[in-house]
C-alpha cells in the first residue's frame, strides 16, 4: 500500500526542520472514532500499527507552527484493504488537518497563488492537492446534479486554445454544476451517465452550440428535452461570417492595388464586428464611410445586425424576421452569409426554442468567462483535473465556509 507510506508520519515534518519551531499537541481520536477505514469510514478490524506517530499541520497559533500528532494505526477494511485508519481531524492522505484544508480552500476561491501560499506558509504544490481533496470531498457530499431541469452545455478552453473542458450549467440558478476534461462526445456522455437515466428523462431544456457532440449524446439521452441553440453562438457565427466577407473584400482591393481602401478595411474590423450600440466615435464614423463605398462588406454587416435582432422580438415576430433573414442571406451572393444560412436553417427549431424559452445566453458566457479567469489567474494548472476541482469550489458553490 505505497499510496499510505507517502503520506506524512512524524518524521516527515521533523527532516523538513518545522517541528523543531512548532508547537506540537498530542491527540488520539475519541472512542467512536477509533479503528475505521480512512477511505469509507467503516468500523473494521485492526491490522497493524502503521508507520507508528504521524502528525498533521494546524492552523497557526499566531506566527507559530502547530501540529497534531497521533498514533497512526492501520486497519483491514473489507472494500479497501489495508488503509490507515480514518482521524477525525483530517481528511485521508493528507498532511494537513481539515480546517486548516478549509481555510485554504476558502483563500484559493478569493485570493491569488501567491496570497494564499504566503498566508498559510504552505508551498504552491501542496495548495493544489489540498485543492483537490476538499472539491473531491464537497463533490461527494452535495449532489449538484439533483432537480436539474434546464441545462446549458458548452466547451472551454483553457491553456491557449490547447485543452478543453465541456461545462454544464444549471440555467435556473446560473452554477456550475458539473465539468470534465476534453471536448468530445465522451465527455457529454459521461456527464449524462453521472445524471443517470431517470433524472435523463426529467430534463426539459438543454442548450448547446450547433456542434454534433453536444446534439448527438442529447438527443439520445435526453429524447424529451427542447434542444435550444444558444445565441451567443448564432451570433458568433455571423460575426465570423462577416469577417470573412470583410478579408475577401480586402484581398480584393489589395490585388486591385488600391492600398488605400485595404488600409481602411484593415482597420474596419472592431467598427463591424462590434455591436453598434458598443461603438467609439471613430469607429462610427468607420461604419459611415463602409456604408459610403458600399461594397459587399456593408450589406454583411446589416445582416449580421438584422440576425441580431431576433432575439429582441417576441416569439412571433422572432419566427417571421429569421425566415425574412434567411431568405435575404441566401440571394445576399455572399459566399459566407450563403452558407451560414444553410447552417441556420438545419438549426432553425433550435433557434427559435431559444427565443420561445427565452433563454439568455448571459450566464454560460459568464461561466466561460469566469472559468478562463481562474486558468489565467497564475494557477499554474497542468491538469485540467485541478482547474476543474477549483471551478467546482469557487463556481458550483462548494467551497467550505471559514472554520470557526
Ligand atoms: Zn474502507
Amino acid at each position: 500500500m505505497n499510496q499510505h507510506r507517502s503520506v506524512c508520519n512524524g518524521r516527515w515534518w521533523r527532516t523538513c526542520g518545522w517541528a523543531a519551531r512548532g508547537v506540537i499537541v498530542s491527540v488520539r481520536p475519541g472512542f467512536r472514532e477509533r479503528g475505521r477505514c480512512g477511505i469509507c469510514r467503516r468500523r473494521c478490524p485492526g491490522y497493524d500499527n502503521g508507520d507508528g506517530r504521524r502528525s498533521w499541520r494546524a492552523l497557526d497559533l499566531g506566527s507559530t507552527f502547530c501540529f497534531l500528532e497521533a498514533d497512526a494505526p492501520r486497519v483491514n477494511c473489507r472494500r479497501h484493504d489495508v488503509v490507515v485508519a480514518a482521524v477525525p481531524w483530517a481528511r485521508h492522505d493528507s498532511r494537513f488537518t481539515r480546517v486548516f484544508e478549509d481555510q485554504v480552500a476558502w483563500l484559493a476561491c478569493r485570493c491569488s497563488k501567491t496570497a494564499v501560499s504566503e498566508l498559510m506558509r504552505v508551498a504552491w504544490r501542496s495548495v493544489r492537492g489540498i485543492l483537490e481533496r476538499v472539491a473531491d470531498e464537497a463533490r461527494r457530499n452535495v449532489d449538484l446534479l439533483d432537480g436539474l431541469k434546464r441545462i446549458g452545455i458548452d466547451e472551454i478552453s483553457h491553456r491557449k486554445g490547447q485543452r478543453y473542458l465541456t461545462i454544464v450549467v444549471n440555467h435556473h440558478t446560473g452554477r456550475l454544476v458539473w465539468a470534465g476534461a476534453g471536448r468530445d462526445r465522451k465527455t457529454v456522455l459521461a456527464f449524462f451517465d453521472a445524471l443517470g437515466e431517470e433524472r435523463c428523462k426529467q430534463t426539459e431544456l438543454v442548450s448547446c452550440d450547433m456542434a454534433s457532440w453536444i446534439a448527438g449524446p442529447v438527443a439520445e439521452r435526453c429524447p424529451g428535452a427542447v434542444r435550444c441553440v444558444d445565441p451567443f453562438h448564432v451570433i458568433q457565427f455571423a460575426t465570423d461570417a462577416l469577417d470573412q466577407v470583410r478579408r475577401e473584400v480586402w484581398n480584393e482591393a489589395r490585388r486591385q492595388g488600391n492600398m488605400e481602401l485595404a488600409r481602411d478595411l484593415k482597420g474596419a474590423r472592431f467598427a463591424v464586428s462590434k455591436n453598434p450600440e458598443n461603438l467609439t466615435d471613430r469607429q462610427q464614423a468607420k461604419l459611415a464611410e463602409i456604408q459610403k463605398t458600399n461594397g459587399p462588406l456593408y450589406p454583411a454587416y446589416l445582416l449580421k445586425e438584422q440576425l441580431r435582432q431576433i432575439y429582441r422580438v417576441s416569439a412571433k415576430q422572432a419566427e417571421q424576421l429569421l425566415e425574412q433573414w434567411l431568405a435575404w442571406a441566401r440571394r445576399s451572393r455572399l459566399p459566407s452569409f450563403v452558407k451560414l444560412a444553410r447552417t441556420i436553417t438545419a438549426q432553425r427549431n433550435g433557434i427559435l426554442s431559444a427565443v420561445t424559452n427565452g433563454l439568455s445566453n448571459a450566464r454560460i458566457e459568464q461561466m466561460n468567462t469566469q472559468i478562463r479567469l481562474l486558468a489565467r489567474q497564475a494557477f499554474g494548472f497542468q491538469s485540467p483535473r485541478r482547474l476543474i476541482a477549483l471551478a467546482m469550489l469557487k463556481l458550483a458553490g462548494l467551497c467550505p465556509p471559514l472554520p470557526r
